[in-house]
């Protein structure tokens, strides 16, 4: 069963609601034209209850399937974009200097939106369908927002399914695996302090400098020395800050980083060892040196049978040949992760084609997706809950 027939006759709505997304980019919480436009829809469809506000901005459709049942299932799209000034010359292009929809969520949201619109239409479904509209999936724990708020026991949600576009990946192809699939982002802040001299002096220094120069090569060793090889583990220094001048050695130095992980036991063991190379690098030069270690987007864990289940619905409409469930874990976060914590669920990668890659400023979405994602959704809750 390829593309859902009525899906394709919406194909051109949903391209427009995702043009019209992509011009108008708005970031992390601060989604009000967005939320606004998606709940402006979802009760035009005809949803059975929108509700705004959930997660500070963001908004959840519920919609009655006319058979009999008593399972809900949620689908969840991101809504912010990212702080990128536009490189693309499209007709449809970012009306907001220095914002745009890098990453794709224009799409995630146009091609649920689609999948509400269908649903509510024809309701060929039992029990209860939950579409999730989530802010500040960039850097702000949106997802983890709403489930704060209690979105998860409030409409009832049993098990829940996300999705990412995936450039590089095959329009038409989709991707998923279970188990870690996304990596736990974790931040690093040092601070180191010495004691500034003249830099014709350095004996009368602590240098700061040449302590954080260790460090950030002693650091590296945590992923090529305790890290079983068979394992995944990366640590990035990203930011070394220290001085002003050339003839000062500086009395502090500052670096800051990002750890990714796929496991807990190896999250925990890299940031143990990272608190102990700080310490013990900056006693070796009669420095002090403090770390901060913390904690953002859990690892993203697709639940086993939900995995398997999302890759039978993905075979349906791509063909079985097209879904790739051998793929691997990428050291990038979601905090999607957040919501398959606390249910059942899966995240599924569909092909962009060959497109930029995700926050490049000539990023764009691909509308040729939006059959796919769409059907994709629809087919789910029409498959997970059958009369
Ligand atoms: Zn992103
Ligand atoms: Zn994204």
């Amino acid at each position: 069963m390829p593309i859902v027939n009525r899906v394709a006759d919406l194909h051109k709505d949903i391209t427009a609601w995702r043009r019209d997304l992509h011009a108008h980019p708005e970031l992390l919480y601060d989604v009000h034209r967005t939320a606004a436009s998606v709940a402006d829809k979802l009760k035009a469809f005809g949803c059975d209850e929108v509700v705004t506000g959930i997660g500070r901005t963001g908004v959840v459709g519920v919609i009655k399937g006319r058979k009999p049942g008593s399972d809900v299932i949620g689908m969840r799209a991101d809504m912010d974009a990212l702080p990128i000034l536009e490189a693309n010359d499209l007709p449809y292009k970012s009306t907001v200097p220095g914002k745009m929809h890098a990453c794709g969520h224009d799409g995630h949201t146009a091609m649920l939106l689609g999948a509400a619109r269908y649903l509510t239409e024809t309701r060929n479904f039992a029990g209860t369908a939950v579409v999730i509209f989530q802010p500040a999936e960039e850097g702000g724990a949106g997802g983890k927002a709403m489930v704060d708020d209690g979105m998860m026991d409030r409409f009832g949600i049993q098990q829940v399914y996300g999705m990412h576009n995936h450039p590089g990946m095959a329009i038409g192809s989709f991707g998923i695996k279970s188990g870690p699939t996304m990596a736990a982002a974790d931040h690093i802040v040092i601070e180191i302090e010495g004691k500034g001299a003249h830099a014709a002096r350095p004996h009368a220094s602590v240098d700061t400098v040449l302590v954080g120069a260790q460090l950030v090569n002693q650091l590296q060793s945590i992923v090529s020395r305790n890290v079983d090889p068979l394992e995944s583990a990366v640590v990035s220094i990203c930011v070394f800050q220290a001085g002003s001048t050339d003839n000062v050695i500086p009395q502090t130095a500052l670096l800051r980083g990002t750890a990714r992980t796929l496991k807990p036991q190896v999250q925990d063991m890299v940031q143990k060892r990272m608190g102990e190379i700080v310490e013990g690098v900056a006693r070796l030069y009669g420095a002090t040196a403090t770390l901060k270690y913390n904690r953002g987007y859990p690892v993203l864990n697709n639940h086993e049978r939900e995995a398997g289940f999302a890759a039978s619905v993905a075979g349906e409409i791509a063909g079985a040949d097209k879904i790739d469930t051998t793929i691997p874990p990428v050291m990038g976060a979601e905090d999607f992760s957040f919501m398959l914590n606390e249910r059942p669920g899966a995240f599924i990668f569909i092909g962009n084609g060959d497109s930029a890659g995700l926050h490049h400023p000539a990023y764009n979405f691909n509308d040729d997706v939006i059959p796919y994602g769409t059907s994709y959704w629809v087919k789910l809750v029409e498959t997970a809950q059958p009369a």
